[in-house]
């Protein structure tokens, strides 16, 4: 036999039961999403290396180290996105949607990659969902991407959530933050990692979101963007704050939420589930107001946020929900003899017009068929022969109660469809 082949390190298969999982919550997205007025957006999943430079920021961990960066066939540098928003904003900019409104508000989802060490949740494709508000600086679009980032995880099942909140302040205050920080950290320099040292010289707010316990304990004792915030980053969080609060949303604020992205300025929140930890958060976001003059365009304020499906997923398991998807099979038909395929096959072109419909392709035994009839979850099985094919009838097994009943062919639909409702009632 020929050498088998794995999937690469760091990604992973959806199988069907997970992936029914994985529809049904893409599906409540994008529902909620579409009852707050939003709209889809797919970008491609490659795009020139320099939009996340500019974009995600040069002085971020995802840029320095963890992006899928190549040539291609022409010596283009390529990056395979590890976000979505630089590219929204590329698409928002490069198809002028400005036009189509002073705000705009778009929903994605799909794969995204970074180089990053898999472990537990940690995938190098991973999968996120996400939503962008672009052409505002209100603090009732922050407050709305909370909420809709709230109502949609309260809404999948998930209990146990917690939002922590944080402002970062205004293109003023980060430059005065920065200066702060960096008189803080010099004169603690020999109590951080290595790549704190570097942090320190790209950006030294970067220091702020470091995983080492040892820069954690730095970090500790720094001072607090709270406490240099202006008078305007003020009331915008105090804004934000009364709406969010509105909504029932369990926050708290936590002056040492930073996120990892050069981008955000003002309001940035993300939604943590108690029982896995504050440092596995389902997902974040926050305010943008640089990015599309950064990547090109006019001064365009924006927000937005995105959440992980594998966290999600995790998260829905650790809580013993199950997202219900629609692996339902309704009907099995199961064919006996070869002569019997071609009014099976027609019975199945029918019964799918409304039901979901597993037709058998082998010439095999019944009882061989039952079996499997009952490993697939069929809640009927329509046996066809000769014999029901010269009375023109089809067998009807209930696969639970075991029964049999000889339904007309011509009436199988109208007696499933029945029978189907009469379970859902139940
Ligand atoms: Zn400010
Ligand atoms: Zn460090």
């Amino acid at each position: 036999m020929a050498k088998r082949i794995k999937a690469m390190r760091g990604t992973h298969d959806v199988l069907p039961e997970q992936a029914s999982r994985w529809r049904a919550i893409e599906d409540e997205f994008a529902k909620i999403c579409r009852q707050y007025g939003y709209r889809e957006i797919r970008t491609p999943i490659f795009e020139a290396t320099e939009l996340f430079e500019r974009g995600t920021g040069f002085s971020t961990d995802v840029v320095q180290k963890e992006m899928y960066t190549f040539e291609d066939k022409k010596g283009r540098r390529v990056s395979l996105r590890p976000e979505a928003t630089p590219s929204v904003i590329r698409a928002y900019l490069e198809h002028s949607l400005a036009k189509q409104g002073k705000v705009l508000k778009l929903f994605y989802l799909g794969p995204m990659f970074r180089y990053d060490r898999p472990g537990a949740g940690r995938y190098r494709q991973f999968h996120q969902l996400g939503i962008e508000i672009i052409g505002t600086p209100s603090a009732v679009a922050d407050a709305e991407a909370i909420v809709l980032l709230w109502e949609f995880l309260r809404g999948i099942g998930l209990s146990g959530l917690k939002m922590r909140v944080n402002s970062l302040g205004c293109e003023k205050c980060r430059v005065e933050y920065s200066r702060l920080i960096r008189e803080f950290l010099k004169e603690r320099l020999e109590r951080l990692c290595d790549d704190c040292h570097e942090r320190f010289e790209r950006n030294p707010l970067r220091v702020l979101d470091c995983k080492q316990e040892m820069c954690k304990a730095v970090v500790a004792e720094a001072p607090e963007i709270g406490s240099i915030l202006c008078e305007a980053c003020q009331e915008h969080l105090a804004e934000v704050e009364n709406l969010v609060s509105q909504a029932n949303v369990d926050y708290y604020i936590d002056s040492r939420l930073v996120r990892g992205l050069d981008y955000y300025t003002r309001t940035v929140f993300e939604v943590f589930h108690v029982s896995s930890g504050v440092d596995n958060s389902l997902g974040g976001g926050g305010r943008y107001d640089r990015l599309v003059e950064d990547l090109g365009g006019p001064q365009t304020p924006a927000v937005g946020f995105s959440a992980g499906m594998e966290r999600i997923a995790q998260a829905l398991e650790a809580d013993g929900v199950d997202v219900k998807g629609e692996s339902r099979l309704d009907v099995f038909i199961a064919p006996m003899g070869k002569q019997a395929f071609p009014t099976a096959f027609k019975l199945a072109l029918d019964l799918r017009q409304a039901l979901s419909v597993w037709l058998e392709f082998d010439d095999r035994k019944i009882d061989r068929q039952l079996r499997s009839a009952s490993r697939l979850g069929a809640r009927f099985a329509a046996i066809i022969g000769s014999e029901e094919i010269s009375k023109g009838i089809v067998k009807m097994k209930d696969m639970i109660s075991g029964e049999q009943f000889e339904v007309p062919q011509s009436e199988a639909l109208k007696w499933l469809k029945h029978r189907l409702k009469e379970d859902s009632l139940e």
